[in-house]
């Protein structure tokens, strides 16, 4: 059920990969596989998850020590988000990697020493809980049209508006805000960083959804809230740049998990495939089931190769803009492609809740939305490409 050797042969690794991967895996296999069912059933997870990790130091990656975090590449950001399937919660690995990878990396690059001590370094430690407010009501795919105001009073912004899909947004500590300070589109939009206890704000709701049970996603309001001009992040009216950088390490790593992901299911399918009796012999007997298992396997290592090479520019600092769109939009069709056809080799089993494939499958079909939708990553290429 846990993948073990899988990574050794790709030269990208080596033994202090293989160490991060081995801290991951045993962390997912004794903590955390073992509550899936009960947390997923309670529609969240324990709070402590978040300390556990920073134990571990794992939301701070690719942070600087300074900063409390570990100074290592990308690679190591790889091995963590590749292992983190093992916990066979998507829900879970979403919020951690919110915290890590998606609401947090922005702070680091463009925030001053105050934002790190008061906002990045307490996220990196396990003390705060961090969420990313970009989506509202209405507007998603189209971040230029957010409505979200934060205007200019004294010292202080007075944030009003809505947000929702707010992953981590019951509980977050503070949020990492697209705020509109100036005129319509792209230019007036701003990054804010917003403390929860601030007067005004409010959880209108939190949001019941098809997968992903475990992790709380929130419907916010913000009325007449106060935030130190100090909160602002970056430069006033840059806010749309500083979103679509981000967004570069939120699909990567999106991309990355639903990979793993898909390989871990189809790792499961197979060895189910093998012991499953029909017709007289097992499933792995018949001919279009193994074409159908490797065929998936292929896919899947393309996925994988889309990711590392998107990866590799990465480290060496050059553009990447065409492959993590291509990540993510393959990554993402080839998860909900392999999780629907574990489904159907499971045959009844396969729709069963107590069946991993179908909390997979259930799991698996937000990759091709959240984060910019297959669409949106097909638009990116057509500017890029054509
Ligand atoms: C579980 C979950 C967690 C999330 N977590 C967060 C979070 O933490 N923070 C956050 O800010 N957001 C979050 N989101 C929001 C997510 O990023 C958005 O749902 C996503 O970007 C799509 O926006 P939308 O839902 O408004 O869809 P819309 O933009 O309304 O799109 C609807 C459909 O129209 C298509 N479409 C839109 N524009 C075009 C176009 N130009 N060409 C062709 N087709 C188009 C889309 O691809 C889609 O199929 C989360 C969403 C979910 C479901």
């Amino acid at each position: 059920m846990f993948s073990t050797d899988r990574y050794r042969n790709y030269p990208q690794f080596g033994e202090e990969h293989d160490q991060l991967r081995k801290l991951v895996r045993d962390w997912c296999r004794k903590d955390l596989h073992p509550n899936a069912h009960a947390w997923e059933a309670e529609r969240l997870f324990p709070r402590e998850v978040f300390r556990q990790a920073a134990q571990r130091n794992l939301l701070g990656i690719r942070m600087p020590e300074s900063l409390g975090g570990l100074g290592l590449d990308w690679w190591y950001t790889v091995c963590y988000a590749e292992e983190m399937v093992n916990c066979g919660l998507a829900g879970l690995t979403m919020a951690l990697l919110v915290q890590s990878d998606m609401a947090t990396p922005v702070i680091h690059e463009i925030g001053d020493s105050w934002h790190h001590d008061t906002y990045l370094k307490p996220a990196i430690a396990g003390q705060a809980i961090a969420a990313l407010g970009i989506t509202e009501p209405d507007a998603g795919s189209d971040v230029a049209a957010i409505k979200t105001t934060a205007r200019r009073q004294g010292d202080d912004y007075v944030v009003n508006g809505a947000k929702t899909f707010i992953t981590n947004g019951t509980r977050a500590d503070f949020i990492t805000l697209a705020v509109r300070t100036g005129g319509a589109g792209h230019e007036g939009v701003s990054l804010l960083m917003f403390p929860t206890d601030a007067k005004g704000f409010r959880v209108t709701r939190k949001l019941e959804k098809m997968g992903n049970h475990c992790s709380d996603t929130a419907e916010i309001a913000f009325e007449d809230c106060r935030v130190p001009v100090r909160n602002l992040l970056g430069n006033e009216g840059e806010g749309f740049y500083y979103i679509m950088a981000n967004f570069g390490g939120e699909r990567l790593v999106g991309a990355l998990t639903a990979i793993a992901g898909a390989q871990r299911i189809l790792d499961v399918t197979t060895e189910w495939c093998k012991t499953r009796m029909a017709f007289g012999k097992n499933l792995m007997g018949f001919q279009t089931v193994r074409h159908q298992l490797v065929q998936l396997e292929t896919e899947i290592e393309a996925g994988r190769q889309l990711c590392y090479r998107t990866v590799d520019l990465v480290v060496r600092g050059d553009a990447a803009w065409r492959e993590i769109a291509m990540c993510k939009l393959y990554c993402g069709e080839v998860g909900n492609k392999v999780a629907d056809r574990c489904v159907q080799l499971h045959g009844g089993m396969g729709y069963m809740d107590e069946c991993e494939v179908s909390r997979v499958f259930r799991d698996m079909r937000l990759i091709t939305i959240g984060g910019g939708t297959s669409e949106i990553m097909r638009e990116i290429l057509t500017k890029v490409c054509l």
